[in-house]
């Protein structure tokens, strides 16, 4: 396959599932009550959206009463155990992670292949994008303070559920857009299924992460790989007598 850019998922795709649900969670889970003790005002968009999402709710969840940003604690716990990829939640624990990055409390892990790839990528002149359901900020976070050291340098943008869910195929046509890249240059990499086949109906080339403790192991048929020296890199070569790989 040929491609110019690489679009990839964090979770599972480059950055263990374990760090998030074993470390990341628990960490936002443990702080929230003292940060919006602290820093309530700082969270006030975020707790406005979180309202809405509370209102909206069918199912009986824990009581968001009283005006204090505290009284939002019980609701959040219950998103945060439900892994619910709502922009309210997603922002405050960026808020909460930027914190931890910060004071050095937290390090993100990364597969130890993704940074010789990053490398390697960026020699062959590819562009390098994510997509994930963690806001912006949190992407940025995650590949600033990895234990790898900072691989932001390597990473030419970044996306998130304001640009759309991922499941549909609006999101994709959406990220292709603003990249200013044709789809089928663009190559998608997800540890979910229900992630690549959208991205395969707006025309991106896909493959499926194969990492030790996601989710699921079937890839439905998409093409897989178990790290990143596995991606082809068949570069357009301009000199024809030029290695292919
Ligand atoms: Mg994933």
């Amino acid at each position: 396959m040929a491609f110019s850019t690489l679009l990839l998922d964090i979770e599972g795709t480059t950055t263990p599932v374990a760090y998030v649900f074993e470390v990341l969670f628990p960490f936002a889970r443990d702080r929230v009550q003292a940060f919006l003790a602290a820093q309530g005002q700082a969270a006030q968009a975020d707790l406005a959206l979180l309202r809405q999402e509370y209102q909206a709710e069918t199912d009986a969840v824990p009581a968001w009463s009283g005006d204090e940003p505290v009284a939002a604690v019980p609701y959040i716990h219950y998103l945060i155990a439900r892994d619910r990829k709502s922009t309210g939640l997603k922002s405050l624990q960026g808020k909460l992670w930027n914190a931890g990055y910060r004071s050095g409390e937290l390090r993100s892990q990364l597969f130890p292949d993704v940074k010789p790839a990053f490398e390697r990528w960026q020699a062959a002149g590819k562009a390098i994008y994510i997509f994930s359901s963690g806001s912006v900020q949190a992407q940025q976070l995650i590949f600033r303070y990895s234990q790898d050291g900072d691989l932001t340098p390597y990473i030419s943008g970044y996306f998130d559920t304001t640009t759309g869910p991922k499941r549909e195929v609006s999101s994709y046509q959406k990220i292709a857009q603003e990249i200013g890249t044709a789809p089928n240059d663009i190559l998608f990499i997800s540890d979910v299924v229900a992630e690549l086949q959208p991205a395969q109906a707006a025309g991106f080339q896909t493959l499926f992460s194969q990492r030790p403790g996601n989710h699921s192991d079937d890839s439905q048929g998409v093409e897989v790989i178990h790290a990143f020296d596995q991606v082809q890199l068949t570069q357009k070569a301009l000199d024809p007598t030029q290695t292919v790989e």
